[in-house]
């Protein structure tokens, strides 16, 4: 056995935990996980059911922990997972599942699959069988401290246009300010509006927040891989930061897994809570709508509807706050024929529009949201979180529809009331 196989197994067999056991025991194979996901229901391909994407894992339970695999493989009867096992299940992982959790929703057993799938990938990235996209942005976010290689100087750049563009002053390093702002790299590059909506939506509402200079990155690209450590160091950035600044609470932004990453898993990954809150910048904006802090004036009378990023919505449980939000700002609002925590997936997520390899594939899939979109015929999407936007722009282009897609942030920014302020 090669000593890559053997990291690999043994990284496997340590995420074989009493969740797992329960779930592999649990399942009917019913099938009815394979309609849920939309890498199945777009291609037709069997390997893209959700639960034959387990099937490593499920592989070592069977033999280490069952009476019956215990049996054959003391038979000789059964194959043990080989480096080809490996091999093969690594696009299938990496390029075929978004980890966007709808198949756990519909498993009449209960069995959370994407976060088995999720444990598959840490087999599968202690072997080193991950992408390569995918292993050079986790260097990058190691080294550089993003995984798009984005340093301080370039998100000063942005600041400086941000504050030319609104006369406002963005807050950075304000120890004891009550929130500290997190970004992803895309949109510090790609969308740099929502640090300009948010600083007007602050600045408005009277909100003391900041950035800080050594942890503004909120993309986690160990999680993406699959390397808890990695997932781990990453969170204590933003962990240090925040104890050094004092904050109360830190903003996760419209970026779906950085919210998972820091909301949910973190203090699993590091081993101890945090001093501090997280909050979805979301529910801080329904809490300021709610409480009257947020004013807007008017509404946008565009035909529009909004696409629910997975990791926010259906993994994350922020799923009434951009309904309510977009509802108030909006006059022309159509929800999707699955919207919310059954909405689809928008084929990107989890890591896969960083591989490059996994284009075809993604705008195959996209085909799912691009009838959701043909039913409504809108003039405008709204979503929350910068990678699905730039998935969807990608889908949108490939079938040439032409639809501006925004984030709810700059959408409530636009209706601002700010004559008071
Ligand atoms: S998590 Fe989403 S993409 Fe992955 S297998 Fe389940 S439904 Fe498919
Ligand atoms: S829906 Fe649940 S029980 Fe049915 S095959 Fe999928 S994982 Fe197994």
């Amino acid at each position: 056995m090669s000593e890559r196989l053997e990291r690999g197994l043994q990284a496997l067999r340590a995420e074989v935990d009493a969740k797992v056991k329960t779930f592999f025991s649990s399942c009917v194979h019913c099938g009815i996980c394979a309609e849920s996901c939309l890498f199945f229901t777009e291609t037709g391909d069997p390997r893209y059911t959700p639960i034959y994407k387990t099937l490593p894992l499920r592989k070592i339970w069977k033999e280490e922990y069952t009476f019956w695999g215990k049996l054959s493989k003391s038979l000789g009867l059964t194959q043990s997972l080989t480096e080809d096992d490996l091999k093969n299940w690594e696009p299938l992982v990496y390029d075929g599942c978004t980890l966007c959790g709808r198949c756990s929703m519909v498993c009449p057993m209960g069995i959370d699959i994407a976060s088995i799938i999720q444990k598959v990938k840490v087999g599968l990235a202690t072997a080193d069988y991950s992408p390569n996209d995918l292993v050079q942005a986790t260097q990058r976010a190691v080294e550089l401290g993003s995984p798009m290689g984005i340093k301080l100087p370039a998100l000063k750049a942005q600041i400086k246009h941000v504050e030319d563009d609104i006369g406002l002053t963005v807050p950075m390093d304000i120890e004891g300010a009550e929130y500290m702002a997190l970004l992803s790299s895309m949109e510090i590059i790609n969308f740099p509006e929502y640090l300009e909506s948010l600083t007007r939506i602050f600045h408005q509402a009277g909100v003391s927040w900041t950035l800080c200079s050594d942890a503004f990155e909120a993309t986690n690209s160990g999680l993406q891989i699959g390397n808890n450590a990695i997932a781990a160091q990453l969170v204590e950035r933003v962990v240090a930061g925040a104890e050094k600044l004092k904050v109360k609470s830190v903003i996760s932004p419209e970026c779906g897994h950085a919210y998972a990453a820091i909301r949910w898993n973190g203090p699993n990954y590091i081993g101890r809570p945090y001093s501090f809150k997280v909050i979805h910048i979301l529910e801080l904006l329904d809490e300021l709508k709610q409480s009257g802090r947020l004013k807007t004036k008017g509404k946008d009378n565009t035909r529009l509807t909004f696409h629910d990023p997975c990791q926010i919505v259906r993994r994350g449980g922020v799923e009434a706050q951009p309904h309510q939000l977009l509802g108030s700002v909006a006059e022309n609002f159509v929800e999707m024929t699955e919207n919310g925590h059954m909405n689809w997936c928008c084929g990107g997520g989890g890591g896969v529009s960083s591989i490059e390899r996994a284009e075809g594939l993604r705008v195959k899939v996209f085909s799912r949201k691009k009838s959701q979109l043909d039913e409504l015929n809108v003039d405008k999407i709204v979503t929350a979180c910068a990678n699905c936007r730039l998935v969807m722009e990608e889908g949108l282009e490939e079938n040439d529809m032409d639809i501006p897609i925004v984030g709810l942030t700059e959408v409530i920014a636009e209706q601002l009331d700010e004559s008071n302020s």
